[in-house]
Parts: structure tokens; sequence; C-alpha cells
């Protein structure tokens, strides 16, 4: 069994954004990150994409506004950004507050500093396999740990569980391209999926993206796939300071032995997701900076 190193693929990510970024001319590349309140995790995931940023040599503008704050009046803040010629990417952290439409924000971003890849034209744009919009970063983050570990998909049965708008739906539109490295043939799986497990066990690729902790077990997985776990879940511990331990949507122990190539909770896909939104941070600079 081979571990796929997220946190090693993410570095090598950055330490090719921070040349690329380090040989431009003129103004650096810069990344808005909007935070609503002062949700632990948001603030903690937000403070790790400014720091991956300054890594890099992108600059990052913080803008946090308090949870009272309504959809018009950050509808006017986005708006601001979408006009400002010195922004290339705009990242609005969720979750949002349950007053704040989470869709209708997406869709507001203007679609060329959509570095989430969440407005409706850039998730549009991957179905129609046009390479000139932003991949959403946790699919595209997965891609490309799948194509970095040496892992093709075509001719190859790649089942997806979960159909989220950010993760299942878009990985598996990625991962059907026609195009290389791509070209699988796709199965996607959510809660209205009759046995489970008969699909699961025909994957040769597996990607686990249900928010279930370690739900995939070994019964569930065909010796000699490759598994990607995409799952982030706190689950309480009571040995650890934090109180919580974090596990995927696989069931590690059991399911590792198996595989031909595993990711681990975390070091896998988690890392991989920062390292995605600054390559499109940089892309829409490059956009931006060429029309
Ligand atoms: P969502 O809750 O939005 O979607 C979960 C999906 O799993 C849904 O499609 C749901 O089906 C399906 N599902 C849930 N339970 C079952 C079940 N028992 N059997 C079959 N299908 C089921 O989750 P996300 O896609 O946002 O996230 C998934 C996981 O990935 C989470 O653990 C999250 O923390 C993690 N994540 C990690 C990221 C990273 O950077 N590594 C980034 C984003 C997410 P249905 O549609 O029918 O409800």
């Amino acid at each position: 069994m081979e571990l796929i190193d997220g946190n090693k693929t993410a570095a090598d990510i950055v330490a090719e954004l921070k040349a690329e970024v380090a040989a431009l001319p003129g103004r650096k590349p810069c990344i808005a990150l909007v935070r609503v309140g002062d949700d632990p995790a948001s603030v903690s995931y937000v403070k790790k994409k400014e720091k991956t940023a300054a890594e890099i040599g992108i600059e990052s503008r913080i803008i946090l506004p308090p949870i009272s704050i309504t959809q018009d009046e950050l509808f006017n803040i986005l708006d601001d950004l979408n006009a400002d010629p010195t922004v290339d990417g705009i990242l609005v952290q969720a979750p949002l507050p349950k007053h704040i439409d989470e869709v209708a924000v997406f869709r507001r971003v203007s679609a060329a500093k959509d570095v989430d890849g969440f407005n409706t034209i850039n998730l549009g744009k991957v179905a129609q396999e046009d390479d000139t919009g932003f991949v959403a970063c946790t699919p595209a983050g997965i891609m490309e740990l799948l194509a970095r570990s040496g892992t093709d998909l075509k001719g190859k049965h790649v089942v997806v569980l979960g159909r989220s708008l950010i993760v299942g739906k878009p990985v598996a539109l990625l991962a059907l391209q026609k195009k290389t490295g791509a070209n699988g043939t796709v199965t996607i799986c959510h809660s209205g999926t009759s046995n489970l497990p008969a699909i699961t066990r025909q994957a040769d690729v597996l990607i686990a993206a249900i928010g279930r902790p370690e739900f995939v077990t070994a019964d569930m997985v065909k010796p000699g796939a490759v598994v990607i776990d995409v799952g982030i879940n706190r689950v309480p511990d009571a040995s650890k300071k934090t109180g919580y331990r974090l596990t995927g949507d696989v069931h590690f122990p059991s399911v590792s032995p198996l595989c031909s190539k595993i990711t681990p909770v975390p070091g896998g896909v988690g890392p991989m997701t920062v390292a995605m939104l600054m390559k499109n941070t940089v892309k829409a600079y490059h956009l931006a900076t060429a029309s």
C-alpha cells in the first residue's frame, strides 16, 4: 500500500507557485478573503489561507464583516471587490450564517474572480470542459493528487460517494472529462443509493466525500483500489487536549491494507484545497493581466 502524501504534494505546488510569482513583473496577485463572523473552524481556515498566500508572495486582503451583516451589505462588499482591479481572486469562507443565501453569494462573486469555483459559470465550464474557468479547490486537489501519484483514470471505474456541489458533483465531472488523466467511467452514490457496498466494491478508484466518520469499511472496498478520503470529521476523543480527533470518511485501519494507494486524514486532500486556491488565484491574475 502506498500513502498518497497531500502535505508533500501541496508543498510542491506552493513551491512551484512561489517561483512563478517571484518572476512576475509589477504588482503581485491578490486574493480577498471574506470571513463573516468568528466560527472557530473558519478562523483557522482563513488564517491558513492567509499564511500560504504570504509564503507564495500573493497579497491577501482580509475582510471580516460581523455575523449580523445583511445579505445586501455582503453583496455591496462583493460588488466593490468585483470592481477593484487590484483584486484578482475572492473567497467567501463557508459556512455563512443561516440568514444569508450561500448559493446567491457564490453567484455574486464575479466569475473572473471566483477562485473558489462555486459560481454557476465556473461549474458550467467544468461540465463543458472549458479550461478558462476555475475548478473548485477540493475537487481540483483530488485530481492533482491522482495525477501526481500516477493514477490514470482512463478505463477505470471511479465511484464517488457524495453529490455535494463543492466536492461530489464537480469531482465526478472532472473524472468524466475526455482528457488525459481523466476519462473514467463514473458512478455517483448518495443517500438514495440502494446496495451501496455492492457499487463501492466495483470501484477501481473510490472517492469518499459524505461527511460520515469511518463510513467506508473493508467490506466495501475492492482489493487493489485507489482510495481518496475527502472527509474531515471531528470525533469526540477524551484523550486529546482539544477533546476531539480528526477522522476521514474511510475506516483507515481496515481499508488501508487492502488498497494500492490511499490518502490519510489529516494530511491527504485537506492541504491540497489551500494549494489549489492559490493556484486558482495565480491563474486569475494571469487572466486579468492578459486582458
Ligand atoms: P455534504 O454534507 O454537503 O454532502 C454529503 C453527501 O454525502 C451528500 O450527497 C449525501 O447524500 C451523501 N451521504 C451522506 N450520508 C450518506 C450515506 N449514509 N450514504 C450515502 N450517501 C450519503 O458534504 P461535503 O461534500 O461538503 O463534504 C463531505 C466531507 O468532505 C465532509 O467530511 C467534509 O468535512 C469534507 N470536506 C473536506 C474538504 C477538504 O478540504 N478536504 C473540503 C470540503 C469538504 P444526499 O445528497 O442524498 O444528502
